[in-house]
């Protein structure tokens, strides 16, 4: 049983572990894939917008800049400016483009290799600034658009990180507890089963006393206890009187409730902490009482003859009375004394038997 629990046991706390390791899994992986994406629509923005204007820029300036050139000096070098204009114009066309985009930059590209032949002429160059003028106001206008783009699937990329998180962590959570839920329950059951066990094993069914073996274990320990505790302790031996004869009238079972009445007597008189009553066996029952002294004692003795008496229960074919009673023998332990577990057993039932021969419901210390 307990083996299996603990089976039961490891195999959740793994599932524990596998549930926590796989939604922290998730969470990177859901995190990264969106992150990526992120970063491929940045680069769109950046590579095919931003860089593509910035060289329009410097084809626009270029162009500016020869204009000016040959307007200040009619042997103006070309070669320079055109090599550059050609240079960036190359590396804007080359840039990554829409098929919409693909086909407005087509026609303008024609007119482009036009204007860097060597004989053009200034109102081609002029011709050309308006081209690019609208070709960076077409680009900024997509970046625009694709910036648009990004801010949407930005927004909706945040919520569906969100809303899966809470999904996940719930679902996790869910079966986390489940599971923290039930090991509690197993436990719960372990202990009460645990507890019950122990206390059966001390107890007697009939009477639940402490039985015998129980008994056995706490008055070998009675000497050594009292002697470290500097206490008094007694033993009292307890044996209902002609139970045989009880039975014999009464049947067996009515002989079962006396005993559980007697114990009950017992038990209920013998209630405050360091005091035990045991079935010893039959009809005969064991007290041990630690930390007391003599006048407790015969106090207590007195009171359980009187006790049992008063319970009337009939018992007509006994010598000393009408009624059921019990004869004892009690031992006191003293550190004077000295005397073994064993010895003191011998002498208790020594005590009983003078009970018993002088005219038992009486006590013997
Ligand atoms: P005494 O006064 O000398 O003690 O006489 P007694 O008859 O009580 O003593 P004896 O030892 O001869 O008999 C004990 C009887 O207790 C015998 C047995 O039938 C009865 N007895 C022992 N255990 C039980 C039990 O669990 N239930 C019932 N009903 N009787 C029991
Ligand atoms: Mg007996
Ligand atoms: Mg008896």
């Amino acid at each position: 049983m307990k083996n299996d629990f603990v089976k039961t046991l490891g195999f959740k706390l793994i599932l524990l572990l596998v549930t926590i390791i796989l939604t922290f899994f998730t969470t990177i992986y859901m995190f990264n894939t969106q992150i990526d994406k992120l970063k491929l629509q940045i680069d769109s923005i950046f590579f095919a917008n931003l860089v593509p204007v910035l060289k329009l820029q410097k084809v626009e300036n270029s162009y500016k800049d020869l204009i000016i050139c040959i307007k200040e000096n009619k042997s103006c070098k070309r070669k320079p400016f055109i090599d550059k204009i050609h240079k960036n114009w190359q590396y804007y066309n080359k840039s990554y483009k829409t098929i919409e985009e693909k086909m407005v930059v087509v026609r303008i590209d024609k007119a482009m290799n036009e204007a860097l032949k060597v004989n053009a002429s200034i109102q081609n160059y002029k011709l050309m600034l308006q081209k690019i003028d609208f070709l960076i106001a077409y680009e900024i206008d997509g970046a625009y658009k694709e910036r648009k783009i990004f801010l949407n699937d930005y927004l909706s990329m945040k919520n569906y990180l969100l809303y899966s998180l809470i999904v996940l962590v719930f679902i996790a959570l869910a079966i986390i507890s489940f599971i923290i839920v039930s090991i509690i329950k197993k436990d719960k059951d372990l202990n009460y089963l645990n507890k019950k066990y122990k206390n059966d094993s001390i107890t007697d069914a009939m009477t639940k006393l402490y039985n015998r073996k129980h008994f056995d274990t706490l008055f070998d320990h009675l000497p050594k206890i009292s002697k470290e505790n500097h206490w008094k302790s007694a033993f009292i031996m307890c044996d209902i009187d002609h139970f045989k004869q009880y039975n014999d009238t009464y049947g067996h079972d009515m002989g079962d409730t006396t005993l559980k009445e007697v114990s009950k007597v017992l038990k209920e008189y013998f209630n405050k902490e360091y005091e035990y009553v045991f079935r010893l066996g039959g009809e005969e029952f064991g007290v041990l009482l630690f930390d007391t002294d003599l006048s407790i004692l015969e106090q207590c003795l007195d009171d359980i003859n009187k006790n049992i008496v008063r319970l009337q229960i009939e018992h007509k074919n006994s010598s000393c009375l009408p009624f059921v009673s019990i004869s004892m023998g009690a031992v006191m332990y003293t550190s004077k004394n000295d005397y073994s577990s064993n010895q003191l057993y011998k002498l208790a039932d020594q005590k009983l038997y003078k009970s018993k021969n002088s005219g038992r419901n009486k006590y013997t210390l």
